[in-house]
């Protein structure tokens, strides 16, 4: 096992994992080797006999675990973009060990005793040292043995139970795929899309990790639209029982800890810091939001004729969208083309902001043929990072978009950021990959988080890049979506995939037109999702939950966002995000997405008041927001960069919830 590739620190630049070497084999002895490797090091730690001091401690322990993280990282990347059968063996095998070894440390007694000891008087190892006093409370350091051995069991039995939970949600998105035997079921779909999901002589409609899936825009007979999305909000339904099983022990974990419920927990540590300042955001925005939608529902039954059910609300809103802005999302697809939409796009933006340079190295490879691997530079010439780009869609790949990091931007450690995102974007049989706006809005989404990473600049690996509170992380990247429709960023990329005409003014302005209609939908999907995750983690320790489908139905009632046609994004039994517990999980945290929302209209206000797009504002932007990563308060680092407190009025302006 000396050619273990996660034995030694990567070769490549960047120290960029590689993925060459990896065999499925090397896991298990890197993973074994890993711990027992940090648990020696924390052990020295702890039996040094100097006094504790913040170099000898916390330092070291920033330090330690180095063969465990690289093999975490890229497991995880794996598990998530590519999980074979073998990945999700292992998967099932480890996750509880790697539980295990993250409680062995955090409820370490005697390291915690030596934590507890030092004092520093530099700020940014002040609030580092702050942190992990409170991870350590906050992992059940202070608990009796007692206390402490239950609290390992339930974290144990989380873990099982999460792993559980997504793989069934993988096996679900292909088993209960919608099978069409007779094309013309399928009418209203693209050729070319009709040919990418044939099989065999049928075709299969794999589910998208959410209520809606996309051809229901477009699928024409309605039987069809209703069997897709009865088997889209019906899947996988032996996960039911397994999220109420969740909620109950992360209630009693809770409490345990001394949080009247997970949900108070969760975002003690947030910039929430309560759940009544929670509820009462949420509060000022669900009346508007349902009103808005009900709306929107009768326009739609006016249209179809009779009252819609809702596997119709996509498909007549596209006609109302038709009708009423004479937009139909579909003519903008031409002038989307991926390759155009990333260079032309996403990076012409950033160069333009930040005066970044990309350089596509094709001598370096990701762990699928699909994923390309850029390097970053500086203005000035000077190397920043890697960006990794893995947009499309497959069977071994979870639903969604996402951003994570590679290597983590450290002066600590001497490394420098490598990131990469994910989109779910199908790929077509043959020619282009043109988009939809909407996956062009996620590239720029998610790319915002991938600056957020790149352009980390900060000392310990603990706080760098977009390791800030869950409910503010959402932010920049919500930020950098405004330059998809910014009119010099737009014409820039939105060409024609034939032809390399511009988009049609009058097209552009149609669409901005048609952007605030069917807002009441997307904001009603989004706040009963976020109301479902609220409602299971804020049951009090000992309450338990027979039959969950009841249990969302009158969580929905009782919030006031139970409304027949507009369901939620996601259901107790897809809810991924929320009852997945490891690294990005969003338990008690879907909330996020509108928190930081209230963060990204305020900055986009600040934008537009400053110039718009302009590298002195990028350079703000970064200097004072995203180069600091977690290593300080993130809303002091806001009002550094905003100059005040944020205020909610611009979101509720923007999604036409003000009130008359
Ligand atoms: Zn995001």
């Amino acid at each position: 096992m000396t050619d273990n590739p996660f034995f030694t620190p990567s070769e490549l630049p960047y120290g960029l994992p590689p993925f060459a070497l990896v065999k499925e084999e090397h896991y298990l002895p890197a993973f074994e080797r890993g711990m027992t490797d940090q648990l020696r090091e924390v052990r020295e730690i702890i039996e040094n006999p100097e006094a504790p001091t913040f170099a000898n401690t916390i330092e070291a322990l920033e330090r330690s675990g180095r063969v465990l993280h690289r093999t975490v990282v890229v497991f995880s990347t794996l598990s998530a973009s590519d999980a074979t059968d073998g990945i999700r063996d292992i998967e099932t095998q480890i996750s509880p060990r790697l539980t295990q070894h993250a409680d062995s440390i955090r409820l370490n007694r005697s390291l915690y005793a030596r934590i507890k000891q030092i004092t520093t008087d530099d700020a940014e190892e002040a609030w580092l040292l702050e942190k992990y006093r409170v991870d350590f409370v906050r992992s059940g350091a202070d608990l009796s043995e007692a206390d402490q051995g239950r609290l390992r069991e339930l974290n144990e039995e989380l873990t099982k139970l999460s792993t559980t939970f997504t793989q069934n949600l993988l096996a679900a998105s292909t088993d209960s795929a919608l099978v069409v035997e007779d094309v013309k079921l399928l009418d209203g779909l693209s050729e070319s899309a009709i040919k990418a999901i044939e099989k065999d002589g049928s075709y299969v409609l794999a589910l998208f990790n959410h209520t809606n899936h996309p051809v229901l825009a477009e699928l024409t007979d309605r039987e069809t639209r209703r069997r897709l999305y009865e088997l889209s909000t019906g899947r996988a339904p032996e996960n039911f029982e397994l999220a109420a099983r969740m909620a109950t022990l992360r209630a009693e974990r809770a409490a345990l800890l001394g949080y009247p419920s997970h949900a108070a927990y969760s975002v003690a540590d947030q910039t929430a810091k309560t759940t009544e300042a929670v509820e009462e955001m949420l509060g000022k925005l669900v009346g508007p939001a349902v009103a808005n939608a009900r709306r929107e529902a009768e326009a739609l039954s006016e249209e179809a004729g009779f009252p819609i059910e809702p596997w119709d609300w996509s498909f007549y809103a596209e006609r109302v969208r038709k009708a009423r802005y004479d937009f139909d999302g579909a003519d903008l697809r031409p002038y989307f083309e991926l390759d155009r939409v990333l260079r032309d796009g996403v990076f012409h933006a950033a160069g333009e902001l930040y005066g970044v340079v990309f350089s596509e190295r094709d001598d370096l490879a990701g762990y699928h043929p699909d994923v390309r691997v850029f390097e970053v530079f500086e203005a000035d010439g000077s190397p920043l990072g890697l960006f990794l780009f893995d947009p499309y869609a497959r069977p071994t790949k979870r639903g969604g978009a996402w951003m994570n990091a590679l290597v983590d931007q450290s002066h600590l450690l001497g490394t420098r950021p490598v990131v990469m995102n994910n989109l779910n974007i199908t790929k077509p049989a043959e020619g282009p990959t043109l988009l939809t706006f909407d996956e062009v809005n996620t590239a720029f989404h998610e790319f915002g988080h991938a600056l957020h990473g790149l352009f980390s600049d900060v000392r310990f690996p603990r706080v760098s890049g977009t390791a800030v509170p869950r409910d503010f992380v959402e932010y920049p990247s919500q930020v950098n979506e405004m330059w998809a429709t910014w009119p010099s960023i737009l014409a820039n990329f939105a060409r024609h995939h034939e032809t390399g005409e511009p988009v049609p003014a009058e097209l552009l302005e149609k669409m901005r037109a048609a952007e605030k209609f069917n807002q009441g939908f997307a904001t009603v999907e989004y706040l009963a999702a976020t109301l479902l995750d609220w409602s299971w983690h804020k049951l009090a320790a000992g309450e338990t939950v027979e039959d969950a489908e009841a249990f969302e139905n009158a969580a929905l009632e009782r919030n006031g966002i139970a409304f027949e046609l507009v369901r939620p994004r996601y259901r107790t039994n897809y809810f991924a995000h929320i009852f997945f517990s490891g690294v990005g999980g969003y338990s008690a945290g879907y909330y996020s997405y509108i928190w930081s929302e209230v963060l990204d209209a305020e900055s986009v206000d600040w934008f537009k008041e400053n110039g718009g797009l302009e590298r002195g504002n990028g350079d703000h932007f970064r200097s004072t927001l995203l180069s600091v990563g977690g290593s300080r308060d993130v809303m002091d680092a806001f009002r550094d960069f905003r100059g005040s407190d944020p205020r909610i009025e611009p979101l509720l302006k923007r999604r036409g919830l003000l009130v008359p």
